[in-house]
């Protein structure tokens, strides 16, 4: 239907498209990379659109070469962009060099000694492989959104196919010398795979940047800067409606806190919050979820798990804080203590507030009894 450089015009258009969309979404931090490499690369395209497309209408086998090479480190950039975008910190000179170079070294010469058909073989083996290898880089990844990236990983795949075909048919039509771009099935599919896979894989990354950027906020909207555990709000997040009978949440309050932080001042009180932070992390069990509420109070939830069990637990916490020694700016080493109350859940299930405030009652009862120990609340055996 539509003939060799109408086809062309169309690529080049969404080429340019892409890369002022990309451009124009760059942020000024590491992660906007790829965006930029994207961009380098689809402007790379347009240039060998036309240079293409002046070698079609009579241009020498210098402008044919300089096509090639264009589009062969377009290609690259896309690659590039793909393992920034993939790893955030990938160094692309090695990869440059290592495809850039060689392909560089044979296809000139090969177009000025009249080969263009051996170097255009070669042009599309590498960039279809350099296609292959970006969407295996993607399929490295999909667990991160296993929809998207399937469809990003399936163009980039299909783009490096189509790729491969037009060198395939170049080589089992034994062209070795052409003299002018090849024209057939496979250049046609190759053009409206390229426009309409690199247009939506341009798109459908820009969207996991996005997501990608949303959880990053979320995750820091709830977690506590100082000591890298959940904050009150990710602590209530995800948090089933109602408690059981198996399961606790204890509340941790450090004891005489205040008095650390005048002795000490708050840059010591602040490590003495990081070593508590540290030791429910560590001997807490991995799968509980631990949370600083705010100042020197911390909180975990425990699933299955007896009245002994949650003591137990909530004793080898303490014990292990307690046995901590923490160094002042003098370099003395002092050590601090730890209350705990505990609650549990209800027989017909009870509400997490209201576990809190039960929890909140025994600890206020462990600091009215004389600090460094757990005290478990009334269990509810009734609903
Ligand atoms: P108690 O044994 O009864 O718990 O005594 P306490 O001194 O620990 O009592 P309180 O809970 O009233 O004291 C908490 C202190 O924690 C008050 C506040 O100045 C301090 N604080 C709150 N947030 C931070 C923080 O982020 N860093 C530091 N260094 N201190 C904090
Ligand atoms: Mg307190
Ligand atoms: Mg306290």
């Amino acid at each position: 239907m539509f003939d060799m450089t109408s086809l062309l015009l169309g690529a080049a258009i969404s080429g340019i498209g892409l890369c002022l969309t990309m451009l124009a979404l760059v942020r000024g931090d590491e992660t906007s990379r790829y965006k930029i490499t994207w961009a380098i690369g689809a402007g790379l395209f347009v240039c060998h659109v036309f240079a293409y497309y002046a070698f079609a209408h009579g241009a020498s086998l210098l402008v044919g070469a300089l096509a090639c090479a264009v589009q062969s480190v377009a290609a690259l950039c896309l690659y590039v962009s793909v393992r920034q975008f993939v790893t955030q910190r990938f160094k692309p000179l090695a990869t440059f060099l290592w495809i850039a170079v060689p392909y560089l070294l044979t296809a000139p010469p090969l177009f000025a000694a009249g080969y263009d058909g051996i170097a255009l073989v070669i042009q599309n083996a590498a960039t279809g492989t350099l296609l292959l290898m970006g969407a295996a880089v993607y399929l490295g990844i999909r667990h991160e959104a296993p929809t998207v990236i399937g469809v990003i990983a399936v163009l980039y795949a299909l783009t490096g196919l189509s790729f491969l075909a037009c060198g395939l048919v170049i080589f089992l039509e034994g062209q070795w010398s052409i003299g002018y771009p090849p024209d057939n099935w496979a250049e046609r599919v190759n053009v409206v795979i390229s426009v309409l896979a690199i247009s939506g894989a341009g798109a459908l990354t820009l969207s996991l940047d996005q997501t990608r950027v949303a959880r990053k906020n979320q995750l820091s909207a709830m977690s506590d800067p100082l000591t890298g555990l959940l904050n009150r709000r990710g602590f209530a997040f995800g948090q089933s409606d109602v408690f059981f009978t198996d399961t606790a949440i204890v509340l941790f309050d450090l004891d005489h806190f205040k008095q650390i932080n005048d002795r000490h001042g708050h840059a010591v009180g602040d490590l003495v919050i990081r070593t508590f932070a540290d030791t429910l992390r560590l001997a807490g069990r991995p799968t509980d979820r631990k949370a600083r509420l705010g100042g020197e109070e911390f909180a975990m939830v425990m699933h299955g798990v007896s009245p002994p069990e949650a003591r137990g637990l909530a004793e080898h916490v303490s014990a292990v804080f307690a046995r901590s020694d923490i160094s002042n700016e003098q370099g003395e080493t002092f050590r601090c203590t730890v209350s705990a109350g505990i609650a549990f859940g209800d027989v017909g299930g009870a509400e997490m507030e209201e576990i809190m405030a039960r929890a909140d009652q025994a600890l206020y009862a462990a600091k009215r009894d004389g600090r460094n120990r757990v005290v478990i609340g009334k269990l509810r055996i009734a609903s």
